[in-house]
């Protein structure tokens, strides 16, 4: 590739995984982020043993709530971290494959829910990722999740040996739970191994095509006046508070779900300004979640020594309705342990205080519900309010309805089942569902498909209108997915990257 650079917005686990493959390829990046430090913690490793490993929980605090208007549900919750690493800084950092039938589902409901990716098309991505994350976790692909590549093994833990005969009896399945580990000796001052954005950034910062440009605040694509495409980005410096530029030969946005949105929103034609068209109307809609409910019950089992933790599975493809399914995070023992049971992050949550006690048998079901992607759903710009940076106001338009609700009841039907199989006494101690947003799973709102009328962006995550325009963030996918979305994130960013060194060349 000539001298022209490649301008990647966002330093958290997808913007610097596209970071990382194109500068291994020898191409020129310069990456913008609106944050400029990240949280420091010693953590110390030996030999896989944990020695001093703060928990993610209690660095959280550099977690933001900016400001949105609300147009749907109230309690809505947008949680964004303008930091070196973004939310990855503090991500719970577990990872799961999309499963074939995931990209293919949605065919079933509706054109508009097709991918425009397979399985396929993803696999030597999963892999490369997760060999450059470092997983630790099961090693048996089951019917409804692909066994990731791992470095170090995990097994579904004894006490759950009952579970996991009940989930098999369930059409469901009880694994481990995959999670990013890095490796077996850490001396970091990265809080978490999880935090892939800050352990990149580290060897990208000494390769000489690489420039991380900090507290740069990317307000819009700006368009080549001539051709349909991307010129660069406006970005504010928020120390000097000025407006700069930055030319690109392409542009990949990676500033989170909302974030990527935002800037979208904000490059469309408008006030004179000439932009993105946006005709179809698409970019914004579809706003979908993983809908998240904590069902917690107390156990009649001997106590436990530490907290354990498993994934089960959704349903069978084959015994549930197409794009309604849950899938859980149990995790047992100490709550205190646990994630989402740390006071000060409930209360930074707004969550309820849990009130379980140490050495109870608790089993908590952290249960995330897909929801059917609605045209209606959205994030919008305010027409006259504006955020801290001067630019419009996001509002969001989203509510969990009656079909979503049910979802999350079959959800804790199973959990209920789940027990009640494996012949364990159980009684209900804390069931709650929390408001839109609190999984951090936002997606949808910049939508791939091969048809521009249902999607923004193609199968290479480039926009149709725009094809030096990248998005590859969890924006980009075409439905909601009951597995925490991440790794397919990265997968589907590094392999826009691929497209990109391969295809540069072409690229208006
Ligand atoms: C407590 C918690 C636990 C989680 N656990 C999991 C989990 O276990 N598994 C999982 O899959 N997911 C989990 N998530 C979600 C996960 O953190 C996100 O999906 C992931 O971080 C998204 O990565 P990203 O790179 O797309 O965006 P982000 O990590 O959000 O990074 C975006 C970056 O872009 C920057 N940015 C935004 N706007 C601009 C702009 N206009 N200009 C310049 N820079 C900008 C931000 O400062 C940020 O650094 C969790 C999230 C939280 C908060």
């Amino acid at each position: 590739m000539s001298d022209d650079r490649v301008v990647i917005v966002g330093s958290g686990p997808t913007g610097t995984i596209a970071a990382w493959t194109l500068v291994r390829a020898g191409f020129k990046v310069t990456l913008l982020e609106s944050g400029c430090s990240f949280p420091k913690h010693l953590h110390v490793r030996l030999c896989d043993r944990e020695i001093y490993c703060p928990y993610a929980l209690e660095i959280r605090d550099r977690v933001t709530y900016p400001h949105f208007e609300n147009l749907g549900d109230p309690l809505t919750r947008w949680f964004k971290a303008h930091l070196l690493g973004g939310l990855g800084s503090f991500w719970g950092g577990v990872v799961l494959r999309f499963a074939a039938e995931d990209f293919t589902q949605g065919e079933l409901v509706s054109q508009r829910f097709c991918w425009p990716i397979r399985y396929e098309d993803l696999e030597p991505y999963y892999n490369r990722v997760e060999q450059l994350i470092g997983v630790r976790g099961g090693t048996r692909s089951v019917p409804v999740l692909p066994a990731c590549q791992v470095s170090r093994v995990l097994d579904v833990p004894q006490e759950f040996s009952d579970l996991a005969a009940a989930a098999a009896k369930l059409d469901r399945w009880l694994v481990p739970t995959n999670h990013v580990y890095g490796n077996s000796t850490i001396l970091s001052q990265i809080p978490s191994p999880a935090n892939v954005g800050i352990r990149l950034l580290a060897r990208l910062r000494r390769c000489k095509n690489f420039r991380l440009i900090s507290n740069a605040h990317v307000t819009r694509l700006q368009l080549h006046q001539t051709k349909a495409a991307a010129a660069g980005v406006e970005y504010i410096d928020r120390q000097s508070g000025e407006l700069c530029f930055q030319a690109g030969k392409a542009v990949v946005l990676a500033a989170g779900q909302l974030g990527s949105t935002h800037i979208l929103l904000n490059s469309c034609s408008g006030n004179g300004v000439s932009g993105v068209d946006n005709a179809s109307g698409l970019i914004g809609r579809y706003l979908h979640d993983n809908m998240y409910a904590a069902y917690t019950y107390d156990v009649d089992r001997p106590p436990l020594k530490q907290s354990l933790m498993s994934y089960l599975t959704r349903p069978d493809y084959a015994k549930a309705e197409p794009l309604r399914t849950t899938g859980f995070q149990i995790y047992a023992g100490a709550l205190d342990k646990k994630p989402l049971a740390n006071a000060k992050l409930r209360g930074n949550l707004g969550l309820a205080p849990q009130s379980l006690q140490e050495g109870e048998f608790s089993l908590l079901f952290a249960c995330f519900g897909t929801q059917v992607p609605q045209e209606s759903r959205h994030v919008s710009l305010h027409p006259t309010a504006k955020d801290e940076y001067g630019l419009p106001l996001l509002r969001i338009g989203t509510c969990q309805d009656r079909q979503d609700l049910e979802t999350l009841a079959d959800g804790r039907r199973a959990a209920e089942a789940l027990m009640e199989v494996a012949g364990w006494q159980f009684r209900p101690k804390n069931i709650a569902i929390e408001p839109p947003g609190t999984s951090v799973h936002f997606g949808g709102t910049i939508r791939m498909h091969d048809n521009p009328n249902f999607g923004v962006l193609n199968a290479f995550n480039a926009m149709h209108d725009i094809p030096n325009v990248f998005v590859v963030d969890a924006s980009c996918f075409t439905t909601c997915v009951e597995k925490n979305p991440t790794l397919t994130a990265m997968a589907i960013a590094m392999r826009a990257a691929d497209f990109l060194i391969r295809n540069s060349a072409s690229l208006p």
